[in-house]
């Protein structure tokens, strides 16, 4: 199980999408492809399912090219598009057996009765696409993508739109697919891959700015943190600024002070220190992590300077 992407490019016209785009899944795994709107996820894994080809570069899906081998690669992998094509008009039972016949699936009625159980459609599954909520219509198009059990599987945005409580149904669905897959799923939302993803490939404008395991995302940036102090009496600014660590003070409202720190050293110690010497206490101090958006922010307008 593996998507090799090698410095990939898709120039639309003048629109330069993909900036030579490369990366290694290899194994079950969940991934995210996290960016903002216009990033280029959904052109990378267009090429990725051979829907469209790249300008330059290359893709292999477990070993074959999306090229040259398009027809074997699309029986590896399992697509759920950006936008969710479902015919409207048809019952879910009528729709998996038409995406099912396509990939010639064997035993077809009992792997329809399957992939219906396993992404929970059960209550629904009677239904005309047309009647389902946006959340269950997002589990027909995860059954569609898995009805001929792919080793792959390419999610492009297939949170988006839902609300909370489906949201906490489709994450759980899709890690527990990730087990035994290699899901590749895209999102604009820094929380979706800090809850289901192991690994997060951070795209912007067409060019990988961070790859890594999800927890380690923060390393890759200043790693710092705030804190909130409340001091006894008046400190100076210039007198934080001395302590070793502090990138910058700011007064909140009397003697609260907002510190930010450029290191992931723990300096409260060292700020209590200067506070005495200075001759007055801190009252209360709180430390804030860097929040993961900040990270984003930062990683992906660093590249764009
Ligand atoms: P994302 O999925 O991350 O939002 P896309 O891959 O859809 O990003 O788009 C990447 C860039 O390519 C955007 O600037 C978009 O406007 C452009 N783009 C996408 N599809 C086309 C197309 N068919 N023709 C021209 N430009 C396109
Ligand atoms: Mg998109």
């Amino acid at each position: 199980m593996s998507i090799i992407a090698t410095e990939v490019v898709k120039v639309y016209g003048k629109q330069h999408a993909l900036n030579g785009v490369s990366f290694s899944i290899t194994g079950s795994d969940v991934v995210g492809f996290l960016g903002p709107n216009g990033a280029g996820k959904s052109t990378m894994m267009k090429i990725i399912t051979c829907f469209i080809p790249p300008t330059s570069g290359s893709v292999t899906v477990c070993g074959l090219d999306v090229m040259k081998q398009s027809i074997e690669v699309r029986r590896l992998i399992g697509y759920l598009p950006e936008h969710n094509p479902l015919y409207l008009d048809m019952y879910v039972r009528e729709y998996l057996h038409f995406i099912g016949e396509i990939y010639k699936v064997p035993q077809l009625k009992k792997r329809i009765e399957s992939m219906i159980e396993m992404v929970g459609l059960g209550p629904e599954a009677h239904k005309k696409v047309e009647a389902l909520s946006k959340g269950y219509r997002q589990r027909v198009g995860l059954a569609q993508a898995m009805i001929h059990d792919p080793k792959v599987l390419i999610l492009d945005e297939p949170t988006s739109g839902l609300d909370p409580n489906q949201l906490v149904e489709i994450r759980a669905l899709i890690k527990e697919i990730g087990k035994e897959k290699t899901v590749m799923l895209s999102t604009h939302i820094m929380q979706e891959v800090e809850a289901i993803c192991n690994r997060t490939i951070i795209i912007n404008k067409g060019n990988i700015v961070a790859d890594g395991p999800t927890s380690e995302l923060r390393s890759g940036t200043s790693g710092g943190y705030e804190l909130l102090v409340e001091f006894t009496g008046a400190i100076s600014r210039n007198a934080l600024l001395k302590v070793k660590g502090v990138a910058d003070a700011t007064n909140e409202s009397g003697h609260i002070w907002i510190i930010r720190c450029a290191t992931s050293d723990d300096i409260r110690k060292d700020i209590s220190e200067m506070a005495l010497k200075e001759n007055v206490a801190v009252i209360t101090m709180s430390r804030r992590e860097q929040r993961l958006e900040e990270i984003f922010k930062e990683l992906t307008t660093r590249i764009a300077k």
